[in-house]
């Protein structure tokens, strides 16, 4: 990784100034960590930003492989540039388009969901039939900000509440599947790690 700090650096503080959310510290060492604990070798990635999370996982293991998506132009691109810079374009194929209009061939161990928060039921539905037997799915932003505790009469925004509730429909709908193990650590903005029982 020696050599590319500036480069992350500069991928931050991009995120910053144009108000990507990308992974804070604490999730993004969370998430390398358990890459490399569990020996992942092929990640599918739902919400790509800026390319950050992707290249982060990428840099910590040299024999990954990333697919990932992304629907928004600017930020597709602006990944695609990142890529490039970290000589990551054979280990990190980039897909422009609806995670919820994709269809994804080939298997993962790992499904790492960060986009939509209203939509990650059907992430998890869509996406785990490309799942290996005991592969993971990562969701990120369980908490929300810490919105998803609050008392819900203390959330103005309409839209806002919304979110959470269906935040909210998705832990519990992870906590009641038949075939998965679900922990949900308290790092970062909140990490579900379900395990698929066989
Ligand atoms: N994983 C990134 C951050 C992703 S932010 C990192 O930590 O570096 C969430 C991204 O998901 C946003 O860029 C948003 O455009 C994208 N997104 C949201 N819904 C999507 C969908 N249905 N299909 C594809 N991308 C989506
Ligand atoms: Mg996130």
């Amino acid at each position: 990784m020696v050599g590319y700090h500036q480069y992350i650096k500069e991928m931050k503080d991009y995120a910053n100034d144009h108000h990507v959310p990308i992974m804070e510290e604490e999730g993004i060492n969370f998430l390398t960590t358990f890459v490399i604990k569990h020996q992942i070798k092929n990640v599918l990635e739902i919400g790509t930003a800026i390319g950050y999370s992707a290249i982060m996982m990428a840099l910590c293991q040299p024999t990954l492989r990333i697919t990932s998506i992304e629907r928004d132009e600017e930020r597709y691109l602006e990944a695609l540039k990142n890529i490039k810079k970290f000589h990551l374009e054979d280990r990190i194929t980039l897909i422009f388009k609806d995670a919820l209009d994709v269809k994804i061939e080939g298997e993962f161990d790992l499904i790492f969901i960060d986009a939509a928060k209203a939509q990650e039921i059907k992430f998890f539905n869509l996406f785990t039939k490309n799942l290996t037997s005991k592969g993971f799915v990562v969701t990120d932003n369980i908490y929300f900000h810490g919105l998803v505790e609050k008392n819900e009469k203390e959330i103005k925004s309409h839209n806002l509440r919304g979110l959470v509730r269906k935040i909210k429909e998705y832990i519990s709908f992870l906590n009641t599947n038949p075939d998965y193990d679900t922990i949900i650590y308290r790092v970062g903005d909140g990490i579900a790690v379900s395990q698929k029982k066989q």
